[in-house]
């Protein structure tokens, strides 16, 4: 070649940014950029393994294998790209991106190609990868990267998702340093998985996932939890600002084809399951609770609909008097038949109705059934018959709740004094002026109170006299329990006396057997509602009984005569 353009085209790749290579099958490398390779430790004139010396070890491996596949590939002159890091002379790393290519010509195989700095593209690469899979506050990986290193398993996985409850309300209250503290300590409960091969994420605000690479058993999981919880304790006990729990909800992924998203909504439910219903606060989707779970989801996201669409009703139990057996009233139990469920159990759609704020909804509809009921039941048999409806503290919380009812009651031509609220003794708690103030009213617009599962909680006796009940149902474990324990049996009669000598009724719920009612017989209750006297029963069914004909209950009145 001529001389002046040889020197030309040394100047040319002396001043490109880009390093440019040449490498023979023997490993023998030149350089023909100074400008670029004058920060390595290097010559111009060098050997593959002196460059691969130069290369993180990290990367070493990678590295080789791509060297030596490419280097086999005689004939094949596809571009062949890597990248990796290269120490500098200052002992720093660098990324360098390179590609390389075979050629054959007269002289034999030969590689070329070049090699470029690309630590600001990895650098920018790495702090958006930060950004969309780390957590800022604690560095843990985040929800999206649970979802990622999911996406990636080879094996069966256990996922546990813990509920830090209290965080949301911490956060508000104090400082932020305080908060960085508490998630240190919480941090190092996590330490515990270290003896799996596992990863701790920070999935949202007050959660945290962890994932084992493991398919664990039921009792390896169980003891796993309780350790858990036992360590949270004990940061809690030392922090006494902190008023929260943890609830965990665990789930063995084994099956290869369900996607991330369905193993990660399946942790989340149970967990979410186990800040509910779970007295333990942990939970593992096993198949015994997954009809558990999927029934509590349903519920939550079907309840609504079931409300507006007037799929809630209602049925009837008689309250029988407990002297004569003549039918007294009937409690309004409100019902819901579901296709995929059956029946689905009141005690287990009211708490979700108070939780997403729909019981004044569902109790005013539930009211308007049982006004209707009992109007048309007393003309039909001529009779002056009471319904009674329950109703959760919350409705209590409306200042108009008295208004509406009465506005219903009146709309459906139903007597106030006919239609009685059964309240439980939550409605006591925390002497609540609003709610006290609401139960004035109610009686007021002459609606009689029942005070209903007395015995099942806390409250004093003194207490509830001095409420305007005038109604007071015996809870079904302490009925339950009296028949079994002379304490109990004595506790009952005792109250008995006290309910005469202030004019209140007493009625005790759950008498299952003859034996109940006759042990019963002494205590000389108002009335009674139980199986033995019947079930809850179907509008249409509650219709057809004689509500002033014969004793209802004769077998009751047999026995006391
Ligand atoms: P509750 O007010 O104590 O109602 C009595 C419950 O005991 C009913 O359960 C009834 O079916 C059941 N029961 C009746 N007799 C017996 C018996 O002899 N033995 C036993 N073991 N159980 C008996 P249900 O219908 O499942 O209702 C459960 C709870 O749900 C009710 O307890 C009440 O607190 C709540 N609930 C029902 N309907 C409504 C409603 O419309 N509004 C509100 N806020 N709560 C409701
Ligand atoms: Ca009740
Ligand atoms: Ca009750």
């Amino acid at each position: 070649m001529d001389e002046l353009i040889q020197r030309r085209f040394n100047n040319m790749f002396n001043s490109a940014v880009e390093g440019l290579w040449m490498m023979t099958p023997d490993g023998q490398v030149s350089f023909y950029n100074q400008s670029f390779y004058e920060q390595f430790d290097l010559h111009s004139q060098t050997t593959l393994d002196q460059w691969t010396q130069l290369i993180h070890p990290d990367d070493r491996k990678p590295f080789c294998n791509n060297v030596n596949t490419h280097i086999q590939a005689v004939g094949d002159d596809t571009r062949v790209i890597t990248q990796y890091r290269v120490k500098k002379k200052d002992g720093t790393y660098i990324w360098i991106e390179a590609t390389g290519i075979n050629q054959v010509d007269d002289s034999g195989e030969y590689m070329v190609g070049n090699h470029r700095d690309i630590t600001e593209q990895k650098k920018l690469e790495d702090s958006i990868w930060q950004l969309a899979y780390f957590d800022k506050l604690t560095g843990l990986p985040n929800r999206d990267k649970l979802a990622l290193d999911l996406s990636k398993r080879s094996s069966n996985v256990t996922v546990m998702t813990f509920h830090v409850s209290g965080i949301k309300s911490y956060v508000s209250q104090y400082s932020e340093f305080i908060l960085t503290d508490f998630i240190a300590n919480l941090l190092e409960c996590f330490n515990m998985f270290n003896r799996y091969e596992s990863q701790c994420y920070r999935t949202s605000l007050d959660t945290f996932s962890v994932l084992i690479g493991d398919g664990l058993s039921d009792d390896v999981l169980a003891k796993l939890a309780r350790e858990f919880i036992q360590q949270f304790k004990s940061i809690t006990r030392n922090n006494i600002s902190y008023f929260g729990d943890v609830y965990i909800g665990i789930y063995v992924c084994c099956n290869r084809q369900a996607s991330s998203d369905e193993i990660i909504n399946s942790t989340y439910q149970t967990c979410e399951y186990a800040v509910e219903k779970s007295k333990l606060n942990w939970v593992i989707y096993n198949d015994q609770v997954k009809p558990e779970v999927s029934k509590y989801f349903y519920i939550e996201n079907h309840i609504k609909q079931a409300i507006e669409n007037d799929e809630i009703t209602i049925h009837l139990q008689p309250i029988v008097d407990a002297a004569t057996g003549h039918l007294k009233s009937f409690e309004a139990l409100a019902r819901w038949e579901t296709e995929q469920f059956g029946f689905i159990r009141p005690d287990e759609f009211i708490p979700v109705a108070e939780t997403l704020g729909l019981i004044s909804q569902l109790g005013k509809k539930v009211f308007a059934k049982s006004a209707d009921f009992i109007v048309q039941y007393n003309q039909k048999w001529n009779s002056n018959l009471k319904v009674h409806v329950n109703i959760s503290a919350l409705q209590l919380l409306k200042d108009t709740f008295p208004q509406k009812l009465l506005e219903i009651a009146n709309d459906k031509k139903g007597r106030p004094e006919n239609l009685v609220l059964e309240l439980t003794e939550s409605v006591l708690i925390d002497n609540n002026q609003q709610v006290l103030e609401g139960l004035r009213v109610l009686t007021e617009l002459g609606f009689p109170l029942a005070m209903d599962d007395f015995g099942s909680g806390y409250s004093s006796i003194t207490s509830i006299f001095k409420m305007p009940f005038s109604i007071l149902k015996v809870d079904k474990d302490l009925a339950n329990q009296s028949i079994i324990e002379q304490e109990a049996f004595e506790y009952l009669q005792f109250l008995s006396i006290l309910c005469e000598n202030k004019q209140m009724e007493m009625t005790i719920e759950g008498i299952e057997t003859h034996e109940m009612a006759e042990m019963f017989a002494p205590i000389k209750a108002s009335s009674y509602q139980g199986y033995l006297i019947a079930k809850p029963l179907p509008v249409e069914v509650a219709m057809q009984i004689d509500g002033c004909g014969y004793p209802y209950f004769k077998k009751l009145n047999k026995s006391n005569a």
